[in-house]
């Protein structure tokens, strides 16, 4: 056969895998049958000395540059004009409203990463660019070829000028970060650092992605809206983000960007905010452009979530498990929606990774459900000076002992941190569920009633508790009550309520259910532990060595003197959904995503946050997300509330 057949054959073969792989997210072959396909190509090329200009090889392996090329854009590229707030959007859409009173939008992500334009010619992708300042851009085509989910070549074959966004997956930047020294301080700043690099190879390596949402030039001009500029990008194979909508009234508008704003931080891309444009173009060219902003498209942008501040002090505070961990006081922020005042720091080895010091400028980052954390260091300032680790226990005294990257005090049952907050834990929320109990409370039993064993808190009198500050008759009976009502808990919360290392809320879930009774679970060997599915052999000699601790058993001996009595695990394996996996989206009228876990769990299934081929069900509710669509290319089966409120009954 002749050669270049075989090789277009490759080629074709390869870009379908490519495309099922990195788009559809469904790889229908092995990583090494993929290796294979891919091999035999590059054997031919090197044989026959001749690459097809869409050959994969063209991916890698491209020359470092000494530095970038700069061209003017066929299409000048336009920013985006920016509102802050809805009533701010509501003018600029009745404005057009005004106008044009059918007026349909496009509503999409805003994508924060990298501009990117590539052009094709017959097919073949030939350029890509930089946004650089609109007018003029800078080649990056072989940087921009290293991402893999992007097509070397297409069907259409006229000439054509794609344009969308190359992103970093927040959790790339997180395996990034754990393999390396340097590491890098937001998605946004890695794409862009990654594409502007003069080493190919260094895109490569950074993993980056790219979404599309224009196509600013077209040779036969046959694109009239966004709506078919989507169209067209999915039949040539571009990611295209499943989130597009096509909207037509303002409070559709106004509820999308809600459900943007509280969804946009468990999604694995950043954005930054929505973007808003006119869905017919001959109303776009009517109303053309200012010198920056085109006019039939906006940007609305969420409140940020990563500021700038200079840290003051660093405070090490003891945890309770004797972790130490560093905390910086910073200058007063207002990031989104509060004001930040402290922020974590991690452990030591992120300090110095960091390069953070007092009076320096660091990033700080917060997201909605955890603790604002400094990213890293913006700029050094005459005044910086290096952060000290101390080396004893900043409660007890004690000298720090270090595993690994953490530091520990090491004094279990000598350190007044680790003692009070041990007890803290054991009446929170998720674990005994003692209300009425806080760190403050907890502090006065420590100091006025030498409270160091949770068993003690059942010894407390209504008169102890009225002698405390603050303790009037109703809080004391309150208090009283939530204590003596805590008797009776069930093994999950009772094995987290232990404060034992490494056990979190799931772990200590999968515990009781494999273990039904709590004397199972505490005369379990090492052996029998990692048995249990997700238990790692880190967590079973941390449980081995809670149990083989006098003063633990003594506890355990004691609270059962006091009749706490641990709740036998129901789950008996004959669930309806025993071996089953629910994924939710969108909202349901009837449950709360917690009520709907708890009834599926409650019934021996699992609840996952992601669409796999492994997903028995997606429960879908009002306004599905990007799980719908992944779930019915998937053929995963769909079920809406009634069906499962039917299933449930
Ligand atoms: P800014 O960089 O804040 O001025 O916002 C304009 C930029 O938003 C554009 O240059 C694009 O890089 C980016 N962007 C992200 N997502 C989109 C989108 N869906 N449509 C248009 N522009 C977008
Ligand atoms: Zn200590």
């Amino acid at each position: 056969m002749d050669y270049k057949l075989r090789m277009r054959e490759l080629i074709k073969q390869i870009n379908e895998h490519n495309y099922n792989y990195y788009i559809l997210d469904n790889p229908t072959i092995s990583d090494a049958e993929y290796d294979k396909l891919l091999d035999e190509l590059m054997l031919l090329e090197k044989q026959n000395n001749f690459v097809f200009d869409d050959s994969p090889s063209k991916r890698v392996g491209a020359e470092v540059i000494s530095n970038f090329e700069k061209e003017p854009h066929k299409v000048p590229l336009y920013s985006l004009d920016k509102r802050q707030s809805i009533d701010e959007l509501k003018v600029w859409y009745d404005d057009i409203m005004s106008k044009y009173p059918d007026t349909k939008f496009s509503f999409e992500y805003k994508f924060d990463g990298l501009t990117i334009t590539i052009l094709y010619e017959n097919g073949i992708f030939k350029k890509a660019m930089t946004r650089g300042n609109g007018i003029i851009g800078e080649v990056v085509t072989n940087q921009v070829k290293t991402i893999k989910s992007i097509p070397l070549s297409i069907p259409f074959k006229q000439t054509v000028i794609v344009q969308g966004e190359a992103i970093m997956l927040k959790s790339e930047l997180e395996k990034y970060n754990k393999n390396n020294p340097e590491p890098l301080k937001n998605v946004r700043n890695a794409a862009a650092g990654a594409i502007r690099n003069l080493n190919p190879q260094v895109t490569k390596e950074r993993n980056l992605d790219m979404y599309f949402y224009a196509v600013p030039y077209i040779e036969d001009d046959s694109i009239h809206s966004q709506q078919e500029v989507f169209e067209f990008l999915k039949q040539n194979k571009f990611k295209v983000h499943s989130y597009n909508k096509i909207v037509d009234n303002f409070d559709e508008i106004t509820k999308l960007i809600n459900k943007v704003d509280k969804e946009k931080e468990k999604i694995d891309i950043l954005i930054d905010g929505i973007v808003l444009k006119i869905n017919d173009f001959n109303t776009c060219k009517e109303l053309g452009h200012t010198s920056r902003f085109p006019k039939f498209a906006i940007a609305y942008k969420f409140a940020p979530q990563e500021l700038t501040s200079k840290v003051l002090d660093v405070k090490f505070q003891v945890g309770r498990t004797g972790k130490i961990t560093p905390l910086a006081i910073i200058e007063p922020i207002f990031l989104s929606g509060a004001t930040i005042q402290r922020a974590t720091l991690n452990n030591y080895s992120d300090i110095k990774r960091k390069k953070i010091k007092i009076n320096s400028y660091v990033y700080v980052r917060r997201s909605n459900e955890v603790i604002p954390e400094i990213m890293g260091i913006a700029s050094d300032t005459a005044e910086s000076k290096e952060i000290e680790m101390p080396s004893v226990c900043p409660s007890c005294g004690q000298p720090l002992k270090q595993e690994d990257i953490e530091t520990f005090c090491t004094n279990y049952w000598g350190c007044p941190a680790q003692i009070k907050k041990r007890i803290v834990h054991y009446c929170s929320k998720d674990a005994m569920n003692i209300e009425g109990v806080s760190e403050k409370t907890i502090d006065a039993f420590y100091n006025e009633f030498s409270i160091r064993y949770p068993y003690q808190l059942y010894d407390l009198t209504k008169n102890d508790l009225l002698q405390l500050e603050k303790f009037k008759d109703k809080k004391t009976n309150n208090v009283y009550e939530n204590i003596q009502n805590s008797k009776n808990p069930t093994l999950e919360k009772f094995i987290y309520a232990l404060g034992i290392r490494n056990i979190g809320k799931k772990t200590a879930k999968d515990l009781a259910k494999y273990f039904k009774t709590f004397e199972n679970f505490k005369n379990a060997t090492f052996e029998q532990l990692v048995e249990v599915e997700d238990i790692a052999e880190i967590t079973a000699q941390s449980i081995v060595d809670f149990f083989a601790d006098k003063k633990n058993l003594e506890n355990l001996d004691e609270l059962k003197k006091r009749d706490v009595v641990v709740q036998e695990s129901k789950n008996n394996g004959t669930g309806i959904f025993e071996g089953k996996t629910f994924v939710l989206t969108g909202t349901l009228d009837n449950y709360t995503r917690e009520q709907a876990t708890f009834e599926i769990e409650s019934r021996g299934g699992k609840v996952t946050s992601s669409v796999s081929k492994n997903t028995d069900y997606l429960l879908a509710g009002e306004s599905v997300g990007s799980k719908y669509d992944k779930a019915m290319s998937l053929g995963v089966k769909i079920i809406d509330e009634n069906e499962f409120v039917n299933m449930i009954k």
